[in-house]
């Protein structure tokens, strides 16, 4: 440890004692992790490391996928952890007030509890933190239904680098009283300051799911169904979710995991499903929809389901993922090409992985969103070169005006490809505000800029 380090560290123990410094090396953390336990704490702890130029690397529940919370041995790890509490659920204004290290789940059961809902859920609600959430501006399952974070977040508690307590702490919808401030930290990724504190919007919870599978002949089908059920659910419509092919015939191949609630052949598949008020007239009116949709010939086949565990079927199906490890190494992609573009896209890189002996080409996604995910690599570990998928996959994103990250956030792991999807001038203020707010660059630099890139900016 350099000597530096270790004197702020000594100053750090002082504040924090001894229950908040960790100290056990895993796989993943840096060997010391500071566990504040109050918003006062945080800003304490900047102020020692702003003195001191100590780099802090924000921590949550470390399911980013975008190495945001990656850190150097150099750099110092700030968890949130012991700031989980939910402080309030306030049901006349229908908002949450929650510290930044709650868990994602634990803050739904809160809500649930009140009968209401916090509606953002993917697939790490087991160990994601809100204050991670917010951080990377998360999107997840229902986001044509309820946006993304930044849709539900009413006021915002910020530390920034130098230890000012910043406390946006707004539960009111509309208040337009100059700039908008929590905005410039969601999605930050920790590079702008510390997250301490969320109100989030809190909905009613829904009294009727609708969910179905869809088997849809082409991607024009696709599109008219997306706008169809669009306007004939009332404003319910929570998921869309697009399986191509590749992504189907596997996951309910013979002997794997999930057998096929429709038959495997089809050109696309459609998860859909609304999230009502009334149980009996929404599951009609579903029916009826897509009745209607596959009169039209929109929908070749469908499969509607009757219990909570045909609907968690279905759903394992879309979120099995890692059965997909078994194929050999590829990439995971996380994209937004806008849907028009969409069916030229994935043709591309259907033909380029081709031509290019990328023997593992899976595309899924949330389509009402514009995202995709895109897995794509090499069967034989041997022919896989990682550089060579990125940068193809990646021109293809930027031919079609796509976004290199349309959930996942930047961190390190698509730092160098932002100019790919942001212009030379967007790029110069974002750097811009980043030394305006952290001027010695000790907030989780080198995520989403280099140090190098803020100073020549
Ligand atoms: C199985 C699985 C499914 C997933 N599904 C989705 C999905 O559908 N949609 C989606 O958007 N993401 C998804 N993710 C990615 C991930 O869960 C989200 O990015 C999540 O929001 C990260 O939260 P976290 O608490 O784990 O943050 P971490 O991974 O610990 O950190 C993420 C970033 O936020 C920063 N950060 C963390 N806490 C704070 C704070 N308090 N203040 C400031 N900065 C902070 C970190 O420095 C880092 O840059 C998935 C991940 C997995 C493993």
């Amino acid at each position: 440890m350099s000597e530096s380090k270790s004197a702020v560290l000594e100053q750090l123990r002082e504040l924090l004692g001894d229950s908040g410094v960790r100290e056990t090396p895993d796989d993943f953390l840096p060997d010391i992790i500071l566990k504040p336990s109050s918003t006062e704490e945080v800003s304490e702890i900047l102020k020692i490391c702003s003195a001191a130029g100590q780099a802090i690397v924000p921590i949550g529940g470390k399911s980013g996928l975008a190495s945001g919370h990656h850190q150097t041995d150099s750099e110092l790890g700030l968890s949130l952890e012991r700031m989980n509490a939910i402080e309030e659920i306030d049901t006349a204004n229908r908002t949450m007030t929650v510290q930044a290290g709650c868990i994602l789940q634990l803050a739904h059961e809160a809500a649930e509890e009140h009968d209401l809902l916090l509606p953002l859920d993917l697939g790490a609600r087991g160990s994601a933190t809100v204050g991670g959430n917010v951080a990377t501006n998360a999107g997840g399952n229902m986001v044509i239904r309820y946006g993304m974070v930044r849709d539900m977040v009413l006021g915002l508690e910020v530390v920034l680098a130098d230890g000012t307590v910043v406390s946006s702490m707004n539960k009111m919808l509309k208040n337009n009283t100059g700039y908008d401030l929590k905005q410039w930290f969601i999605g930050a990724e920790g590079t702008l300051g510390i997250i301490t504190r969320v109100v989030f919007r809190l909905r009613p919870q829904p009294r009727s799911q609708n969910t179905a599978l869809l088997a849809v002949d082409d991607f024009a089908s696709v599109r008219r169904l997306l706008h169809w059920l669009d306007g004939h659910t009332a404003g319910t419509l929570s998921a869309f979710e697009v399986m191509w092919p590749e992504f189907y015939d596997h996951i309910t191949r013979e002997g794997g995991n999930h057998t096929p609630p429709l038959p495997r052949g089809s050109a696309h598949y459609v998860l859909v499903e609304t999230l009502g008020s009334n149980p009996a007239a929404d599951a009609d009116s579903f029916e009826n929809v897509l009745a209607e949709a596959m009169e039209q010939g929109m929908v070749s086949d469908a499969v509607l389901t009757r219990s909570q565990s045909e609907r968690n079927a279905l759903w394992e199906i879309r979120d099995d993922v890692l059965d997909f490890f078994v194929l050999g190494p590829f990439i995971p992609f996380d994209i937004s090409v806008t849907v028009d573009r969409m069916e030229g896209f994935i043709g591309d890189i259907r033909r380029g992985a081709e031509a290019a002996n990328f023997d593992i080409c899976v595309i899924f996604g949330h389509l009402g969103d514009c995202n995709l995910h895109v897995l794509l690599g090499n069967r034989d570990a041997a022919s896989f070169d990682p550089e060579a998928v990125e940068a193809f996959l990646y021109d293809t994103v930027e031919r079609y005006q796509g976004s290199v990250s349309a959930e996942h956030g930047v961190g390190l792991a698509k730092r160098a490809q932002l100019p790919r999807s942001r212009s030379p001038e967007e790029l110069r203020l974002m750097m811009g505000l980043k030394k305006m707010l952290d001027p010695d660059n000790i907030l989780n630099p080198n995520k989403i800029f280099t140090v190098d890139q803020i100073a020549a900016s």
